[in-house]
């Protein structure tokens, strides 16, 4: 493929991914959108560059996922899975795994938390263009407290020195952002979801660590007490948000304090309700299903609606949503990000629009890569993703890209995949 190409497509999001241009054409030149314009203005000047009319489809930017595990299976046992296969396996899985999600369309991703041996070596791999596979933020190891959520494949740190020594390491091997367990987790038998595993004083020192070293961090989060500690100490972003009260026998604790601190803090939340849904469908399938939560959650199962409602509290109060799937978590497999924009628009009740932009050029800017990806414009990378059908109408419609560009680069075009 040369170094000038021009895609045109009969839709074509515009620059603030809010609705269509229709007929136009997006010019690119060594990897870089150099203009976006009406396909009629194509002249002979245009006539050294390669061009790919893509007809009646919806061409949006790259999407862009703030939440993989890159190593994990994505099947109803992948926690068990993650946790008995050695680094070789997890290795070939999360190469797979990596080029399945930007041949879907999903041209960026943040990991959150993998093994290092796996993460570092599948991103170099990518950045050397042996394999395809999206744009990485990488974490790196996540870390956790002795026995904590996802031990097994994470960096045990309990004390505030341990914590800070172990940040610095993620970010000496290459994180670029860092991963905390701020409570325990729905698949670890040894870390109860409802309950903190960090005092604020820790979370507040972490804090400091990671942005002396200026990485964000991210705090999976599911108790409400836990929610309360990481808002204190201004962490940046919250994965899950959910609200579990301490007592296993109560529901949620959501107190509208804590989410006006947040809004204040410019704080974004990951709902990972795209991943709800796709755990939801696979039951409804026939298939297993998820494994049963842990037993401190499931004493008092709280009906999803519950979660919805506290996640609109929080939307209506101001809080943004970025679009993380929990990719590689059971049923979320990593050609499917957009099923993100599916449940914001389904379960949340948002425009298609909303959606859209908040799986682009909104989650760009919670990564800090507003300037680089998110949108068709001039001076950005020319990461694209066409569908078929119209996604502004039928959410759904945004499913597996029938065409993928990514730095320029064309990866799948009309169905066929080309690396
Ligand atoms: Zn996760």
């Amino acid at each position: 493929m040369t170094k000038k190409s021009i895609f045109k497509a009969e839709r074509i999001a515009n620059p603030d991914v809010s609705g269509w241009l229709t007929d136009h054409a997006v010019i690119v030149e060594d990897g870089v959108i150099t203009a976006v314009e009406p396909s009629a203005n194509l002249t002979s000047a245009n006539d050294s560059y390669e061009v790919f009319d893509l007809g009646n489809v919806s061409l949006l930017p790259g999407l862009i996922d703030a939440h993989s595990h890159m190593h994990c299976s994505a099947t109803h046992d992948a926690q068990s899975l993650a946790m008995r296969e050695n680094n070789q396996q997890l290795t070939i899985r999360a190469t797979n795994n990596m080029r399945k999600a930007v041949l879907a369309g999903t041209t960026t991703v943040r990991d959150l938390g993998s093994r290092n041996e796996v993460a570092f070596a599948v991103h170099q791999m990518i950045e050397d263009r042996h394999v395809p596979g999206p744009r990485l933020l990488l974490a790196g190891t996540p870390i956790t407290i002795t026995a904590g959520h996802c031990w097994f494949f994470g960096t045990e740190a309990d004390t505030e020195d341990q914590v800070r020594t172990a940040i610095r390491t993620q970010v000496k091997l290459g994180a670029n952002v860092i991963k905390m367990m701020a409570t325990g987790g729905m698949f670890t038998p040894t870390a109860n979801p409802r309950t903190p595993q960090y005092s604020v004083d820790v979370l507040k020192a972490a804090v400091e660590e990671a942005h002396r070293m200026n990485v964000p961090i991210v705090t999976h989060t599911l108790s409400a007490q836990g929610v309360r500690n990481v808002v204190d100490a201004g962490v940046d972003h919250l994965i899950h948000a959910r609200w579990y009260h301490a007592d296993p026998s109560k529901g949620l604790d959501y107190t509208p304090d804590t989410v006006k601190k947040m809004v204040d803090q410019g704080q974004w939340v990951d709902p990972t309700i795209g991943h709800h849904l796709l755990g939801t469908e696979a039951k409804q399938r026939g298939e297993i299903g998820p494994l049963e939560p842990h037993w401190a959650v499931s004493y008092k199962v709280v009906p999803e609606e519950e979660h919805l409602e506290t996640l609109t509290n929080m939307h209506d109060s101001g809080v943004r949503f970025t679009t993380g799937l929990d990719m590689g978590m059971a049923y979320g497999t990593h050609d499917r990000s957009a099923a993100n924009a599916w449940a914001l628009v389904e379960y949340l009740s948002w425009p298609t629009w909303k959606a859209i932009n908040a799986a682009t050029i909104g989650t760009a800017e919670a990564l800090g890569l507003a300037k680089q990806v998110g949108s068709l414009q001039t001076g950005m990378a020319a990461d694209l993703a066409a569908f078929a059908g119209d996604p502004a109408e039928n959410i759904r419609d945004m499913d597996q890209a029938s065409t993928v560009v990514q730095s320029g680069r064309l990866l799948k075009l009309n169905n066929n995949v080309l690396v």
